[in-house]
């Protein structure tokens, strides 16, 4: 993990242990993983003012929450595990870790959380108590994302990023006690962090794996990957990449079917009904789901639907750079990570 990393500026919650289950967060904190740290402070101050502001500023909440959307933009950035005392806020000689670590061996692929444009490529990305090779990347409406301690660049300063697409590989250079990527987020300004973990969650990201959670309205390669599966399973959809209304309804068809929940959300309880144990020689739909899958990733492979090898090749490439078994197999744990 990192050992300094840090902002000055205390963070705006108590740091909670990764296995608190989401329902436990305070408003507070789920405010700072809204990006809405300085809302909450407002509201507090607005208790015991006038009803009238209190209404406002929970309008505003509401309208907030609605931004964060599950909407398929976002992307785990790396797979592998949190270390003690490498989440956000750990205390850092006096002042709080400003990202969260996530662990895994020199060379594990880097992926941008969501499409973007490098806007740093430096020593600490420039930014004040940060150490070794980092990224920023800029999302717009004032959102960033930042990785550290990199042992190589795969994106040039300026470019254009897609969300999944590859942009580093995870090192240990600078102040640390081993391989890990730095990854924070910031929310309002470059420089204005937020917890890390709380802000993915809130986009349907499970940050250093996990499946994703992709509600009605989402649009993009992993609505795309949905429809190619959900026309294999039997319910035929036209796979534009867009989660409507036809899409949904179906998706919420199969969900009764399976004896789901039919919530029309596509998250841990649908994917792993949904995906196939695909090998070499498979051919059809589902396999052009999982093509579509590892062009996110970065693969450029035509989504032909025939499982041949050189799908098989970019399968095992995949698995490799995130250091899965590299069988060169599509099963459970490569499409959770794919689509994560
Ligand atoms: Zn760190």
């Amino acid at each position: 993990m990192c050992r300094s990393c840090a902002t000055t500026t205390a963070p705006a919650e108590t740091p909670v242990d990764a296995k608190s289950p989401a329902h436990g967060l305070s408003r507070r904190g789920l405010l700072a993983g809204l990006g809405l740290g300085a809302l909450a402070v407002n509201l507090s101050l607005s208790t015991g003012a006038s009803t009238a502001e209190a209404a406002e500023a929970a309008e505003a909440v509401e309208a907030a929450a609605t931004a964060a959307a599950k909407n398929g933009a976002w992307a785990n950035p790396a797979l592998g595990r949190f270390p003690a005392g490498g989440h956000y806020g750990a205390p850092r000689g006096g002042a709080s870790h400003a990202g969260q670590d996530i662990s895994n061996s020199t060379g594990t692929a880097v992926h941008a959380a969501a499409a973007g444009t490098v806007v740093r490529r430096s020593w600490g990305g420039g930014l004040p108590g940060r150490t070794g090779n980092a990224l920023v990347i800029a999302h717009g409406g004032n959102q960033y994302t930042y990785y550290g301690h990199l042992s190589a660049y795969r994106v040039a300063l300026n470019a254009r990023v897609t969300a999944g697409q590859r942009i580093a590989d995870m090192g240990a250079t600078g102040n640390v006690t081993g391989p890990h990527l730095h990854f924070e987020t910031h929310s309002g300004s470059l420089g204005t962090t937020v917890n890390p973990v709380r802000f993915l969650a809130a986009r349907g990201v499970d940050l250093a794996g996990g499946w994703s959670r992709i509600d009605p309205g989402a649009s993009g390669a992993t609505v795309v990957v949905i429809q190619h599966l959900m026309t294999r399973r039997g319910h035929a959809l036209v796979a534009d990449g867009r989660y409507g209304s036809v899409s949904v309804a179906a998706v919420k068809r199969f969900q009764s079917s399976k004896g789901l929940v039919a919530d029309g959300q596509v998250g841990p309880a649908t994917w792993p009904a949904l995906v196939y144990t695909l090998r070499q020689g498979a051919g059809g739909d589902h396999v052009r789901a999982l093509q579509t899958a590892l062009n996110k990733r970065g693969a450029r492979l035509a989504v032909d639907g025939a499982f041949g090898s050189v799908t098989t090749t970019a399968v095992r490439a995949y698995q490799s750079a995130n250091r899965l078994v590299a069988d060169g197999e599509a099963g459970p744990v490569t499409w959770r990570a794919l689509t994560g």
